[in-house]
């Protein structure tokens, strides 16, 4: 079965509106899909204001990706599956906003300070009602000349350790996932290999991520070389995690799209295998 359990909307900061991202993910032939958009249930929820025709629609599972700390980092935390309208669940949503608020309101000041004007008012503009996250910036940036691509402005600007990056204390870990559980869903570890860490501090964060009730790892992603999916595989296998499939797809033009996740390896669990 086809799955794609890791996508963004124009609800946070992907391109395509949820209905858009539904219609694109039926011509890939997905049959099941969660909208993972960054800290916001958004596009949930206007999903569930639109009359679609049914037909010819992948199933929609409820998801989210949360920002969390573990091993002292940002790590990304992807939730699925739980009932929406917990209000356990929607209480860390408006605290995760809150906080990517305050976050906005750091970078455009610091963006002030290098000589930027009307960075907060410019992304917002860019963000149209969804929560402000760094790809507004980025966009606003390339809008107004600064840089030639949004990949410039993370790395001049906005990336880890350049003069716009703001830290931000994002809840931590086990707290996030407890929220998910309480809402009945289950807690995925997102793109593992995208913290770029040694073989050994992966493993660390696998393991505490188990540790801290964690119900699988993402493993099957669009781009992965072949030894990066078996490695992956391999400590799904040894921490007896379940996993997840997901394209982290946020537009049509990229790389990373659900026709390229590749099938999962043999001898795991698949988390989706409870839905369908
Ligand atoms: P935020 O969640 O607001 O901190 O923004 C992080 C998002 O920015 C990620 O989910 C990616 O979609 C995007 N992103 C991160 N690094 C880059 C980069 N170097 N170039 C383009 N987009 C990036
Ligand atoms: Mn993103
Ligand atoms: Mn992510
Ligand atoms: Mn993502």
């Amino acid at each position: 079965m086809q799955v794609d359990l890791h996508t963004h909307t124009t609800a946070s900061d992907g391109e395509l509106a949820p209905e858009a991202l539904l219609t694109l993910q039926a011509a890939a032939g997905t049959a099941l899909v969660a909208i993972t958009d960054h800290d916001t249930l958004a596009g949930w929820d206007a999903l569930q204001a639109t009359v679609m025709v049914a037909r010819d629609r992948p199933r929609v599972l409820p998801g989210i990706e949360f920002s969390v700390t573990a091993q002292q980092r940002e790590v990304h935390v992807v939730g699925l599956g739980f009932e929406p309208s917990h209000p356990q669940l929607r209480e860390v949503v408006v605290l995760q906003q809150s906080r990517r608020r305050e976050r906005a309101e750091r970078i455009a000041e610091r963006l002030e300070h290098l000589g930027v004007r009307g960075a907060l008012e410019g992304a917002e503009q860019l963000a149209a009602g969804a929560g402000i996250g760094r790809p507004h910036f980025a966009r606003f940036l390339v809008a107004s000349g600064r840089v030639r691509t949004v990949d410039e402005a993370f790395h001049r600007y906005l990336g880890r350790g350049r003069p716009a990056a703001v830290r931000i204390e994002w809840p931590p870990l086990h707290e996030v996932i407890d929220r998910i559980h309480v809402a009945e869903g289950r807690a995925v570890l997102a793109h593992p290999h995208a913290y770029r860490l040694s073989h050994r501090r992966l493993h660390a964060l696998a393991a505490e991520f188990r540790a801290a009730g964690g119900d699988a790892l993402e493993v099957a992603m669009p781009g992965l070389a072949v030894d990066q999916l078996g490695s992956l595989a391999r400590l799904a296998r040894e921490l007896r995690l379940r996993a997840s499939a997901g394209s982290d797809f946020h537009r049509p033009d990229a790389w990373n799209l659900p026709s390229r996740i590749p099938p999962l390896p043999s001898g795991l669990d698949a988390i989706w295998d409870e839905w369908v």
